[in-house]
């Protein structure tokens, strides 16, 4: 694996630090404001007025990998960008049109496509001027398991029919929300991982409705949000289909990886955002006669903090690594590791930073103070409370992110589920053996170094056993003569030594010697 960044990352990873801290960390009071403030449901005008900003410097569409339209950055390019924007959650990587689930859905895009397709939605995506919204999750069935999704694509003559409800769909509270890509079954009947197909639907089509949208821990996430949404009797022409019916899941596939790196580095950067907050908070606070950053408890966790999202990123950088170099499919149980690893580190760098904020950890007021606070150009000194960081849609629903990825790990390919209880016995009598043989080969291996290193210590044990086994195979054959002559042997310690050594003496007193 190779650690060092190109020049051309490099100079990227510079350029976006240097917009961070001229445009985006001096604007996030701004951006909070403009959400609290007027309808929270309408495009942020911050954002609005930063994004060709961003585009000017060339900083835009940095994800998409080698392809026409974006920047042509590897997993492992982009991956530390995701982190530096990430530092701001929503707001920073939309700027930089890089926020999902746009970036998903302009890679699929891109990656399945039809020209007509990429034309009518991708190019308006890449331009930043709509959203778009994935709609899988369903209420009636556990969507952990995309098999289970029941919405129906049906053709009908030039066209598919769609019914379903979808819930938690993100992004489709915006406005500029014009595109779904919808999971559903096309061919109930066709094996189970070629029931599904994706397709195009417009928001704007009769039967889409937006039932409802969903709170995540209480937060609405406006202007994004998360609907509710009803699909019925909606009709879209047969054209809108991607890849072809029955192709949703490798399509899914192919969505997947890139995404977990993309999440899990911009978390990276929310972790890193909290523990800067953190020690810039405990240099400055005395208790008890000195600084918090002096108490040991305190160094402990910053110490605890800095390990953990090291381990974290080494990580996530070998999935980006491999998925660049040997494929997705071949990177899909560190894919599923950091799903894991990432968010259970970031909740525990977050709970440290909001106890040493004390109070102010937790309260949610604390956000537009820090922000105003945070007016710096020096990011590794912005004072934003971990609770501003904390109150994000990126980390509430991290919980049900992690639970997910545990269960992927468990019912993984590389981690079979529980085996029947005929063929657990035979995969446990298959490991103790396996376990034997390579005790043995151990012991082989030992028998081996004490012969080439013989010193005469070593060459007396080994004539020692070698004698005790002779006896053994005497005994068997029944040649205990032998034993008359060379009494000595047998006099050696040993407890198969011992018996044979009684058994002379009563014969040999028998005998009368
Ligand atoms: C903030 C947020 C945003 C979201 N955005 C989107 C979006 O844009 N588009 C979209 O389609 N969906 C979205 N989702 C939904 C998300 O993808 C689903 O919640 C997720 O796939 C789990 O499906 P489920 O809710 O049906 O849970 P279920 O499938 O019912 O699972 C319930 C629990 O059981 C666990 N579980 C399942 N199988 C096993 C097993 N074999 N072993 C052990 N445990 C298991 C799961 O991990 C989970 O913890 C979003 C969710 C949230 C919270």
């Amino acid at each position: 694996m190779h650690f060092e960044h190109s020049e051309k990352a490099k100079d990227l990873q510079r350029r976006v630090a240097a917009f961070m801290n001229d445009h985006i960390y001096p604007n996030e009071a701004t951006y909070h404001r403009q959400i609290a403030e007027g309808d929270r449901w309408q495009p942020v005008p911050i954002i609005e007025e930063l994004k060709p900003r961003a585009r000017a410097a060339g900083l835009w569409n940095l994800f998409l990998p080698e392809s026409e339209y974006g920047a042509g950055l590897t997993n492992v390019e982009y991956a530390p960008l995701c982190e530096i924007m990430g530092r701001v959650p929503g707001f920073g990587p939309e700027v930089f049109n890089c926020s999902a689930p746009d970036t998903g859905n302009m890679e699929v895009l891109v990656r399945y496509g039809t020209e007509a397709q990429r034309k009518r939605w991708l190019e308006p995506l890449l331009a930043g001027q709509i959203r778009s919204c994935f709609a899988m999750t369903e209420p009636d069935v556990a969507s952990s398991d995309a098999t289970n999704i029941r919405s129906s694509i049906v053709r009908e003559g030039d066209g598919y029919v769609i019914n379903g409800r979808k819930w938690w769909i993100s992004g489709a509270g915006d406005p500029r929300c014009k595109i779904a890509i919808f999971m559903g079954k096309s061919n109930p009947a066709a094996p189970k991982h070629q029931q599904q197909s994706m397709i195009l639907v417009p928001m704007e089509t009769s039967g889409v409705t937006i039932r409802r949208m969903l709170p995540v821990f209480g937060y609405d996430d406006a202007p994004h949000g998360h609907a509710e949404i009803t699909f019925e009797n909606v009709r879209v022409p047969a054209s809108n289909m991607l890849l072809g019916e029955g192709r949703g899941f490798e399509i899914a596939q192919g969505r997947l990886g890139p995404g977990r790196i993309h999440h899990c580095m911009r978390l990276i950067g929310v972790a890193e955002r909290a523990l800067d907050a953190m020690c810039a908070r405990v240099t400055t606070r005395v208790a008890f006669g000195k600084t918090l950053a002096e108490q040991g408890t305190i160094r402990a966790d910053i110490a605890e903090s800095r390990m953990e999202i090291e381990q974290a990123r080494l990580l996530t950088m070998k999935a980006a690594y491999l998925m660049d170099t040997v494929g997705n499919k071949a990177a899909r149980a560190e894919i599923a590791m950091i799903k894991v690893v990432v968010p259970r580190m970031t909740l525990r760098v977050l709970d440290r930073a909001i106890q040493a904020h004390g109070a102010a950890g937790v309260s949610r007021l604390s956000r537009s103070w820090n922000c105003q606070k945070g007016q710096t150009q020096d990011p590794a000194k912005t004072r934003v409370s971990a609770s501003t960081i904390a109150n994000t849609a990126a980390v509430t629903c991290l919980i049900g992110v992690e639970q997910n990825g545990l269960r992927q790990l468990a019912g993984g390919r590389r981690f079979k589920p529980a085996l029947s209880s005929a063929a657990a016995a035979a995969a446990s009598a298959q490991v103790k053996r396996h376990r034997r043989l390579r005790a043995i080969s151990r012991h082989r291996d030992l028998a081996d170094l004490v012969h080439e290193r013989v010193s005469p210590r070593a060459r007396l044990c080994e004539h020692f056993h070698r004698s005790v086994r002779d006896i053994k195979a005497d005994l068997v054959a029944g040649r205990r003569e032998r034993h008359q002559r060379e009494p000595h042997v047998c006099r050696r310690r040993g407890r198969v030594v011992k018996p044979v050594v009684r058994q002379h003496a009563r014969e040999r007193g028998a005998r009368g010697l």
